[in-house]
């Protein structure tokens, strides 16, 4: 089976974005590969995070990737932070990486221009830490979204480099392309992406919002002047509207068009509603069956961290020997 490896910040409420652009397409890649799903806890510190909030947005999100249906016995589920060689081969990479290429990234230069008053060294070198958490597990495949493809990129540099230098070490990753790639956009402002970072919380959906919230956001959400339930590049809040309506449903664009081809926008806006509602109800209640449960959601995370170290360390003791650290004894 080809390894595949993915992870999700811990640094808000996962919204319907996250949800139908990687945690359930996750869940469909469980039988036909042997996965990895972290929880990149040390990636989340590269901007301030409250330490009680982190831990619980933490937990909070295992509890999650597990109510959405990712099998703990076909995956290995873990905290990053629990799994010191993520840490160790990122600082023996960071050697082996460029300033240069480094000030590139676009994602650098996003969250320093965001977060002036705090661009640490972390930032600077998150996909460093990234490509570590990849290349350790000599990961063939890595569901990645469109901001994520230039993280990929130098994983694949930095792995090649290494690899020339010291002959084969890493496998040299590929971006795992999704069927449907989902991008939701934001409610109240759709020309630009639903993040869990966003601090207006009519843009995003959370996938734990109450029924009734869900209801108001959806009635809230931004439409346009004409009165057509269609897809159009005119129409971008429809447009994400009836996406999101598709994506939950399973319905296809042109039957979705013909379902609300004479609804106004009101009844429209209630179908989107009720449907999301109905798609997360279940998980819902399986997040409060789990948090309910914090024996078996401990056991979980204990037994992933120990199967992903033993993993890391065959690649990281290999690493060690080839930069010349004396061996341990
Ligand atoms: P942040 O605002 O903190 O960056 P985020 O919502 O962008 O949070 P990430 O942790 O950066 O979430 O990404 C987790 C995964 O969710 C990635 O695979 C990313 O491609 C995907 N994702 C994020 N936002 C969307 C969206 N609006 N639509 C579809 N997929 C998304
Ligand atoms: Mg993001």
């Amino acid at each position: 089976k080809k390894r595949i490896f993915s992870g999700m910040q811990p640094s808000g409420l996962i919204t319907l974005g996250n949800y139908l652009g990687a945690l359930n397409n996750w869940t469909k890649l469980q039988d036909d590969y042997d996965c990895l799903y972290c929880i990149v806890d040390m990636h989340a510190i590269t901007v301030r995070q409250d330490p009680q909030k982190l831990r619980k947005q933490a937990r909070d999100l295992l509890t999650q990737y597990l109510a959405v249906g990712l099998d703990p016995e076909k995956n290995i589920i873990y905290y990053q932070s629990h799994v010191s060689q993520h840490a160790e081969l990122s600082w023996i990479l960071n050697c082996y990486t460029y300033m240069g290429e480094l000030s590139r990234m676009t994602q650098f230069k996003d969250k320093s221009a965001k977060h002036a008053d705090n661009i640490n060294a972390g930032l600077f070198t998150y996909p460093v830490l990234m490509a570590a958490d990849i290349l350790l597990y000599q990961t063939d495949l890595v569901p990645v979204g469109e901001d994520q493809r230039q993280h990929l990129e130098i994983t694949r540099d930095i792995a090649m480099r290494f690899n020339g230098i010291y002959s084969d070490t890493f496998k040299i990753p590929e971006a795992y392309i999704g069927k449907v790639g989902a991008k939701i956009m934001a409610l109240q402002e759709p020309t630009k992406k639903m993040s869990k970072s966003d601090e207006n919380q009519n843009n995003t959906i959370a996938l734990l919002d109450e029924p009734s919230v869900i209801m108001n956001k959806f009635k809230r959400a931004m439409t346009d002047s004409d009165n057509q339930v269609r897809f159009g590049e005119d129409k971008p809040g429809i447009s994400n509207l009836l996406g999101i309506y598709c994506a939950v449903t399973g319905v296809s664009p042109e039957a979705a068009e013909r379902e609300f081809a004479n609804a106004g926008y009101g009844t429209f806006k209630t179908s989107v509603g009720e449907a999301v509602v109905a798609k997360l109800e279940p998980i819902q209640k399986r997040v409060k069956e789990l948090e309910a449960n914090k024996d078996y959601l401990d056991s979980v995370i204990k037994s992933g961290g120990e199967k992903a170290g033993r993993i890391a360390e065959r690649t990281l003791s290999k690493v060690q020997k080839k930069v010349g650290f004396p061996v341990k004894i």
